[in-house]
């Protein structure tokens, strides 16, 4: 940001003011302390476009405007099972014109069958359940498992005003197999993630792809638009989150490999990133580590996924170079 926003920019060329009238000084506030909206991405596109050139490599959405779902995937081999815990895609949703967390969470409760809430499932596992109706402990279990989101506690999604009124109108929905789960308003209106124990992401991104236009149609049906430009894709709450605003992951034992010096440097080649397995801002335990595409803007979904895919299959064979004590630089791809 510091780089980006110029003299000249603040001055002779400042931005103005989106039509719904955020101040460029408050676009950039979480940033520096509030939150922006849609339209700033594009009033402010001069400011924000080289710092998401830096963060993503590209700024364009990597697809035409016209085929806004992704393609259901083609002949993707799991990688190993002995290494892969667990697979995961997921993107996110923004609401145009709102700002509102409540409206997401009253699309989900006010929807017709297959998505509404049943009341008989309220005493075990409902489909849809409200954040604020389960105690503590229900709800670290669920964290543990993977499956909810935490409490936000990062100053940096503090001051975007993300947590404002927690645990109110929060909430996840989920499938009968705890495989495809809708997050409501924890960082972004919806949250839509496909996930399973072990490595076939194929199958992990397919229940996506079908599962997604659900809940796309779903919000439509409420007459709920999707912030969408052709310039950046998606516009999602994050500015990690752009374009495709997709994140295909797997949590990984890479006890060898996680400890080698040119692991770094390998992820980014392959344009993946490592964290731990309790999400972002964890470190890895015990040689387990959260690795998964680390742009999302400039490729397509399908692109992404593949991309994943191919790094962790990568991966594994380094891992399996170490575990035998052997080197692994012929192994070391070139920049993607
Ligand atoms: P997001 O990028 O969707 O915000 P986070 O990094 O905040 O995800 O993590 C949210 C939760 O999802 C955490 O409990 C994390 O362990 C879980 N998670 C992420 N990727 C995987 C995966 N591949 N397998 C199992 N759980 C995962
Ligand atoms: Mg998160």
């Amino acid at each position: 940001m510091a780089e980006a926003r110029t003299p000249e920019l603040s001055a002779e060329r400042r931005p103005k003011s989106s039509p719904s009238g955020f101040p460029p000084d408050h676009v950039i506030q979480t940033r520096v302390d509030n939150p922006g909206d849609e339209e700033s991405c594009d009033v402010c596109k001069e400011l924000f476009d080289p710092i998401l050139e830096d963060r993503h490599g590209a700024t364009s959405p990597g697809r035409a405007p016209d085929r806004p779902q992704p393609r259901q995937p083609a002949g993707r081999r799991p990688p190993g099972p002995n290494y892969v815990l667990s697979s995961r895609v997921r993107t996110g949703r923004s609401i145009r014109a709102s700002a509102c967390p409540r409206t997401a969470a009253a699309a989900f409760r006010s929807s017709s069958s297959p998505w509404k809430p049943r009341r008989a499932w309220t005493a075990a596992w409902p489909r849809y359940y409200a954040l604020k109706s389960r105690t503590e402990a229900e709800q670290q279990q669920l964290i543990d498992d993977h499956f909810l989101f935490y409490k936000p506690l990062s100053p940096l999604l503090l001051a975007s005003g993300m947590a404002r009124d927690w645990p109110d109108a929060r909430g996840i929905w989920r499938n009968d197999n705890k495989t495809f789960l809708v997050w409501i308003n924890e960082e972004d209106h919806p949250r839509v993630i496909s996930i399973q124990i072990g490595g076939n992401v194929k199958e992990v991104f397919t229940r996506f792809c079908n599962g997604l236009p659900q809940i796309e149609t779903l919000f439509k049906s409420k007459n709920y638009k999707f912030m969408w430009n052709p310039h950046l894709g998606y516009v999602l709450t994050c500015p990690s989150n752009l374009g495709t605003g997709l994140r295909a992951g797997v949590h990984i034992k890479l006890p060898h490999l996680g400890k080698h010096e040119k692991f770094p440097e390998v992820l980014k080649r392959l344009r993946l990133q490592k964290q731990g397995t309790g999400g972002v801002d964890t470190a890895a335990v015990g040689g387990i580590f959260d690795v998964s595409n680390a742009d999302c803007l400039g490729f397509s979904e399908v692109e992404l996924v593949q991309m994943v895919v191919d790094g962790v299959k990568l991966l594994i064979q380094m891992e399996q170079r170490l575990e035998q004590g052997q080197a692994i630089d012929d192994l070391v791809p070139a920049q993607k």
